[in-house]
């Protein structure tokens, strides 16, 4: 009698059945045959095509979401995500045995990572020959993870401020309970980490409504979201100081309520880059998947 589709056993039902039949000691495969049975092995290609056929309109045909050293049939040993691909990330990827590293900016100082000025540079050169050396592929995720079908850094770094029931996905305004501008301060700074953060306005004004634009989205969004949204307080990555902070300073000058946090901009979007290794350990159980922050480069004093 022909089996219908339906009942044929699906492969995980097999492997789960098979692992019962392990545990009770009635199969003699050896651990480490059982183990690749277990789990495909993946290469970055296939990494790379399966985060991008969940975001609409991808592949992209323009995109910074290309693999800056490495290969694409590289057999992943590992992964390590993060927002900057520092020389201790590297190294600490080598340590890990994690050959695949994902961050969200850029790697060679510039956003489309042009190295053709750098070649002869020794700070590029060993950040480079570090990665070539180790046989290290990295791929960058900025576009792709930021236009999911909800940005992905976003719902990250709500999750981080453990702002989720004040958030409706999409969304860039979150109301939160009133507090003051030097509590949120005081608030972000503990859950994400950061020693201290620039901002314009008054300490003690009154904030509930937030503009959340992690990163650098440029002064014209900022501006045109502020002037969209009038929300008590903008939070942002970072900012030119010539455009958005002069724009809250004047209108504190004509005495409207208004102020903005720069975050930094690696801890504002940190988040992100834990996002995309939840999003891996869910899509691919069994693959060793680490998210190293990077924190930022300019220091306080
Ligand atoms: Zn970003």
């Amino acid at each position: 009698m022909l089996m219908s589709q339906k009942n044929i056993p699906s492969r995980r039902q097999f492997i789960l059945k098979s692992g019962v039949l392990l545990g009770a000691g009635l199969m003699s495969a050896p651990l480490t045959s059982f183990s690749s049975e277990r789990y495909k092995s993946w290469t970055v290609g296939e990494i790379m095509d399966t985060f991008i056929s969940q975001v609409p309109n991808g592949p992209f045909e323009k995109t910074v979401d290309t693999i800056k050293i490495g290969s694409r049939d590289t057999v992943v040993t590992g992964v390590v995500t993060t927002m900057f691909t520092t020389m201790e990330i590297i190294q600490k990827a080598i340590a890990l045995k994690a050959n695949l590293i994902i961050p969200h900016e850029p790697t060679f100082f510039s956003g489309q990572d042009e190295t053709d000025y750098l070649q002869d540079d020794p700070v590029f050169r060993a950040k480079y020959d570090l990665m070539e050396k180790h046989g290290i592929t990295l791929w960058r995720n900025h576009d792709y993870v930021h236009r999911m079908v909800d940005d992905g850094v976003r719902v990250g770094v709500v999750g981080d401020l453990g702002w989720d029931e004040f958030y409706t996905p999409g969304n860039r305004i979150l109301t939160i309970p009133k507090t003051n501008l030097r509590s949120l301060i005081n608030h972000i700074k503990t859950k994400l980490g950061v020693p201290a953060m620039r901002y314009v306005g008054d300490l003690n004004q009154t904030c509930t409504k937030v503009l959340l634009l992690p990163g650098a989205v440029g002064g014209r969004l900022q501006i045109t979201q502020i002037m969209e949204h009038r929300p008590d307080v903008l939070v942002c990555g970072e900012s030119n100081e010539w455009e958005t902070p002069e724009y809250v300073r004047a209108a504190n000058e004509i005495g409207m309520k208004l102020s903005m946090i720069e975050i930094g901009h690696s801890a504002s979007e940190e988040g992100g880059s834990e996002f995309v290794k939840n999003w891996l350990n869910e899509n691919m159980p069994g693959l060793a998947v680490h998210h190293i922050p990077s924190r930022n480069s300019l220091q306080v004093f």
